[in-house]
């Protein structure tokens, strides 16, 4: 069993992460409320929700034997790494980034971009089928969750706070990605 000091020091560690890879303080619970438009569409700081209907779906005992400890904690749980962790982060190879869990395409190196936070980010997805959303309201923040459209699982989060030509962060754990270099 976990002692009472590890507890609190996991739960610091993860709020930590949390502040870096949104760049607000935690305190700051200032969100802007999600915005329906005519056709019925949530967006929320303008990025649509649009949560994708997974065509791979295994149990959790079959997650667990594909998928390593920490792949795990991602993909299927929502984990967040710790910010500056991955091995994918300082990766400027030519080449696509795929789902960790399922193979299924996610982001080109073309949008890849240094947004100085821990996490890989992009400004776009690789296509219009390669990735859903949905609202996340854990730890009394409102963000959008970014997921795989094939197997739904848990990538990261996007902000309204990236580079042209979208002005949006896909801030992406490494741990739910797989590079296949260009050929
Ligand atoms: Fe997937």
């Amino acid at each position: 069993m976990p002692t009472p000091r590890i507890i609190l020091l996991l739960t610091l560690s993860t709020l930590l992460a949390l502040c870096a890879c949104t760049g607000d303080s935690i305190t700051d619970d200032s969100p802007s409320d999600p915005v329906v438009d005519d056709d019925g569409t949530i967006f929320v700081d303008g990025i649509a929700i649009e949560p994708a209907e997974p065509e791979l779906v295994l149990s959790d005992e079959e997650w667990r034997e594909r998928l390593s400890d920490e792949e795990y904690e991602i993909l299927r749980s929502h984990g967040t790494e710790p910010a500056f962790s991955g091995d994918l982060l300082d990766n400027d190879a030519q080449g696509a980034y795929v789902c960790a869990g399922c193979g299924h395409e996610l982001f080109s190196s073309e949008t890849k971009y240094d947004s100085e936070t821990g996490w890989p980010s992009y400004w776009e997805p690789i296509g219009e089928d390669s990735v859903g959303t949905e609202i996340d309201e854990s730890f009394n923040m409102l963000r959008v969750e970014v997921h795989c459209a094939h197997c739904a699982g848990h990538l990261g989060h996007i902000f309204p706070d990236g580079p042209d030509p979208t002005g949006l962060r896909y801030c992406i754990n490494s741990l739910a990605l797989n590079f296949e270099p260009a050929q």
